[in-house]
C-alpha cells in the first residue's frame, strides 16, 4: 500500500546537513585544482596545503568543511587561516580541538600581539621589523613562533606587505628573532586579468625565498613555504611554486 509521506509520522532528519554536501563537492573541486596544477607543473599534488581562509564564516561551517575534508581522505595537509585576530579569539576555543594550525593570514596591529599569541600557531603577513621584535620579544621563553613575511609582489597601494627589495633584510631580522622561526613566504597575487602580469608577481615571490634559501643567513633555513594564491589564481601560483595555497570563495561559496 502507498503511505501518503506527509501524514506517515514525524520526518525523519536528512543523514547530512545540505551544507555538508555541499562543503565536501566544493573541497573535492578545489583538491582537484591543486592537484591538476600540481600535475602540470612536474610536482607532487601533496606538496601543495589547502589553507581554508575562514573569514566571516562561523565555527559550525568551518567545522563542517574540516569535516568534509577528512571524509574526501585526500591526503594533502589542510590548515586554517584567519585575517583578523578579533575573529581568532571568537572562533578559536570552538577550533582547538579539530588539530590544525591555525594561522593570522591578514596583518597584525601592534597592539593585538598578545591575542595573536594566545591563538595563533603561525603569523603569515609580517611585514615590518618593529612588529616581527615585539612578537618575538613577547614570545620569549616559549617554542618559537612560526613567522611568514608578507611581500607586496605587485607594488598595488592596496596591498600590504614589504617591497621585494626589502624583504630579504627583513626575513634576516625576524630570523634574528630568538623567539620566532623564520617558515617562508606570504603573497596576494597581483590583480590582473593577465596571467604572465599574475605569474611574474608569485615568481617574484619564489625568486625572494630561494635568494634568502641561498643567502645561507642564521635562522633561514626553515624558510621554504611559499603561501600564494587564492580562489581565483591558485593554479598560476601552484604552476610558480607555492607550498600553501589559501582558499575561500571556491570552498565557502561568495562572502555576502
Ligand atoms: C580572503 C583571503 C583569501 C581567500 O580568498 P578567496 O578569493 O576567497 O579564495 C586568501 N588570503 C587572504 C589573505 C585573504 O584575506
Amino acid at each position: 500500500m502507498v503511505t501518503d509521506r506527509a501524514v506517515a509520522g514525524p520526518r525523519r532528519p536528512l543523514p547530512l546537513p545540505f551544507v555538508d554536501d555541499e562543503l565536501r563537492t566544493r573541497l573535492a573541486a578545489v583538491h582537484a585544482r591543486i592537484d591538476r596544477a600540481a600535475e602540470q607543473a612536474g610536482r607532487l599534488p601533496t606538496d601543495v596545503a589547502l589553507l581554508l581562509a575562514t573569514k566571516t564564516q562561523d565555527a559550525p561551517t568551518i567545522r563542517a568543511a574540516v569535516a568534509a575534508h577528512r571524509a574526501l581522505d585526500v591526503p594533502r595537509r589542510l590548515l586554517l587561516g584567519e585575517n583578523r585576530v578579533q575573529e581568532m579569539v571568537a572562533k578559536g576555543p570552538a577550533l582547538a580541538d579539530l588539530g590544525l594550525a591555525y594561522h593570522l593570514i591578514g596583518p597584525l596591529q601592534a597592539n593585538k600581539v598578545n591575542a595573536a599569541l594566545r591563538w595563533a600557531d603561525a603569523v603569515d603577513a609580517v611585514e615590518s621589523a618593529e612588529l616581527a621584535h615585539r612578537l618575538g620579544e613577547r614570545r620569549a621563553g616559549r617554542a618559537p613562533l612560526d613567522v611568514m613575511v608578507q611581500v607586496n609582489v605587485s607594488g598595488e597601494a592596496s596591498k600590504h606587505g614589504v617591497a621585494p627589495r626589502g624583504a630579504a633584510s627583513l626575513a634576516a631580522a625576524v630570523a634574528a628573532e630568538p623567539g620566532l622561526r623564520l617558515v617562508g613566504f606570504q603573497t596576494i597575487g597581483a590583480r590582473s586579468d593577465d596571467p604572465l602580469v599574475v605569474c611574474a608577481g608569485f615568481a617574484a615571490l619564489r625568486a625572494v625565498r630561494d635568494d634568502v634559501l641561498a643567502s645561507g643567513a642564521p635562522g633561514t633555513a626553515a624558510a621554504v613555504e611559499l603561501s600564494m594564491g587564492m580562489t581565483g589564481d591558485l593554479e598560476h601560483a601552484v604552476a610558480e611554486g607555492a607550498t600553501i595555497v589559501r582558499v575561500g570563495t571556491a570552498v565557502f561559496g561568495a562572502r555576502t
